[in-house]
């Protein structure tokens, strides 16, 4: 009996299994592996608070490419959709929570479906510390020291904790007063009694965490950092669609070509009071091809010149967190910075944040600091987790902006340090940004899982 190994159990790891008990035929073994409190909930569902919201509309958030109202038919379903008009309801973003519990259905459902055709599936609570690739062979280190042994594996290890912050490890670390995991319920209850937090970071999950503050009875001033300083956009123009000619997009080959295409059509959509939301969700399912059409140079120009003006347009918040976070910029107690953090050192009042800005420089003094700058894509050669040392032992490589693993975007294997295919492992899910840009959220994580299943089903089954 054939061996498929997951490692990890987020959306992504869960939806290929789903899709792989769905389609096999063949006599497999399906094994996922995470810790108990992640399964079909990954980072991203995993949430502490009721108020973490989706930031994708109900109506958008559908496991299944092919039944796109599957998640609004389970929602209208719940008492927590309040008999909201379907029409309504589509346009909501939905608690977070509530989406884990969707995907506890539809694995529920997988489960039964693989005892009806003899799969046999082991869900493992544990953490994948090493990994061995030896003459067709993959040996997956466990972090209780057991080694099980797979025909194949799929690394659907999601979203990475935030970059290391620059200062010295030993003493802020070490202190308990620096968090660097940000989706841990902990941060917030540690800094409760804090008066002063400085959060880096100035996206959502910096929102989240300032919710998650709040909820809890946090009274103190929370300081934000970051480069472009605070500004998230609410969402204006939910459910409004803007048609693209497809045909022109699809002549554009250059970035430079792909600036205008984009800038035409958003002067018009300007002109009659737009913003350029409803132009950013056309374009969404074309990112990935318009990535790949880019040459390095073109996707180093992009990331440094148009990266941040892309994200500020795409990753908006939901108008009335808008308006939560805005109410506490006039209270003050809501204080976002513009600025590079320089250093951060222990001093008598605590923590010093030193802050590098172009007019001026700054020193905050605070008593706890939470990383929130976002699921960090670089991987350590040097670190101790699995894709360090997978990367140390060569068997992954980066792409040369560090954004994910190197991966046949054709097959999902994953491309070793000599420049091959490894035919038995693959992956998916965020991990393929240096690829396609875009692959990161529920819409494009489903395809790639559908498809990775197909491709695996083919393996048992030749
Ligand atoms: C806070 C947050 C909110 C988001 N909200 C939305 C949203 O509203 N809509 C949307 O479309 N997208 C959202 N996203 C994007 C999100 O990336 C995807 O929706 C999706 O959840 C990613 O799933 P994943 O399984 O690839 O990764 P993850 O959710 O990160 O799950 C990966 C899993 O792999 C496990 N893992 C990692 N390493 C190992 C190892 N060595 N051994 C064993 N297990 C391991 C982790 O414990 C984790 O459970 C959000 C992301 C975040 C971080």
């Amino acid at each position: 009996m054939r061996k498929i190994a997951i490692v990890g159990g987020g959306f992504s790891g869960i939806l290929l299994a789903v899709h792989l008990i769905r389609r096999t035929d063949s006599p497999v073994e399906l094994i996922i592996i995470d810790r108990q409190q992640q399964f079909c909930k990954g980072i991203a569902y995993n949430t502490y608070s009721k108020k973490h919201i989706l930031n994708v509309i109900a109506s958008r958030m559908s496991a299944f490419q092919d039944q796109p109202d599957h998640f609004l038919d389970w929602m209208e379903s719940r008492v927590e959709s309040d008999s909201l008009p379907r029409s309504i309801l589509g346009n909501t973003f939905v608690p977070r929570y509530l989406y884990a519990e969707y995907l506890g259905d539809i694995w529920n459902d997988a489960l039964q479906l693989a005892s009806k055709k003899g799969i046999r599936l082991g869900i493992l609570d544990s953490f994948v510390s090493d990994l061995t690739s030896v003459n067709g062979e993959i040996n997956l280190h466990l972090e209780n020291n057991e080694i099980i042994n797979v025909d194949y594996c799929v690394l659907a290890t999601g979203n990475r904790l935030p970059a290391q912050l620059p200062f010295d490890p030993d003493s802020i670390a070490k202190s308990g007063n620096y968090f660097p995991d940000p989706w841990n319920e902990d941060v917030v209850n540690s800094c409760l009694d804090a008066r002063h937090i400085a959060i880096a970071g100035n996206g959502l999950t910096m929102v989240d965490t300032v919710l998650g503050l709040k909820e809890a009875g946090y009274k103190g001033v929370i300081f934000t950092i970051s480069p472009n300083g605070y500004n998230l956009l609410p969402h204006r123009h939910i459910g409004v669609r803007y048609e693209l000619n497809q045909e022109q997009l699809n002549k554009c080959k250059t970035l430079a070509e792909h600036l205008n295409f984009f800038n035409r059509h958003f002067r018009r959509l300007k002109k009659a009071g737009f913003t350029s939301e409803p132009l950013i969700e056309a374009l969404r399912p074309f990112t990935q091809e318009i990535w790949m059409k880019l040459n390095e140079a073109e996707k180093v120009i992009f990331l440094e010149k148009l990266k941040s003006k892309w994200d500020v347009g795409r990753h908006r918040i939901p108008a009335h967190i808008h308006d939560q976070i805005q109410i506490l910029r006039e209270s003050k107690q809501f204080v976002p910075y513009k600025g590079v953090i320089s250093n951060i050192k222990p001093s008598e009042k605590g923590i010093e944040i030193h802050i590098r800005h172009k007019h001026h420089n700054k020193i905050l003094h605070v008593s706890k600091v939470i990383n929130c700058t976002g699921p960090s894509s670089r991987i350590n050669p040097d670190g101790d987790g699995l894709l360090s040392k997978c990367l140390k032992k060569g068997i992954l490589t980066q792409d040369f902006q560090f954004l994910g693993i190197q991966t046949d975007v054709d097959t999902y294997n994953v491309i070793n340090s000599e420049g091959l295919r490894n035919e038995r492992l693959f992956t998916l899910g965020p991990t393929l940004k240096g690829e396609l840009w875009e692959s990161i959220a529920v819409n494009e994580l489903r395809v790639q899982a559908e498809k990775l299943a197909v491709i695996l089903v083919k393996r048992l089954d030749p």
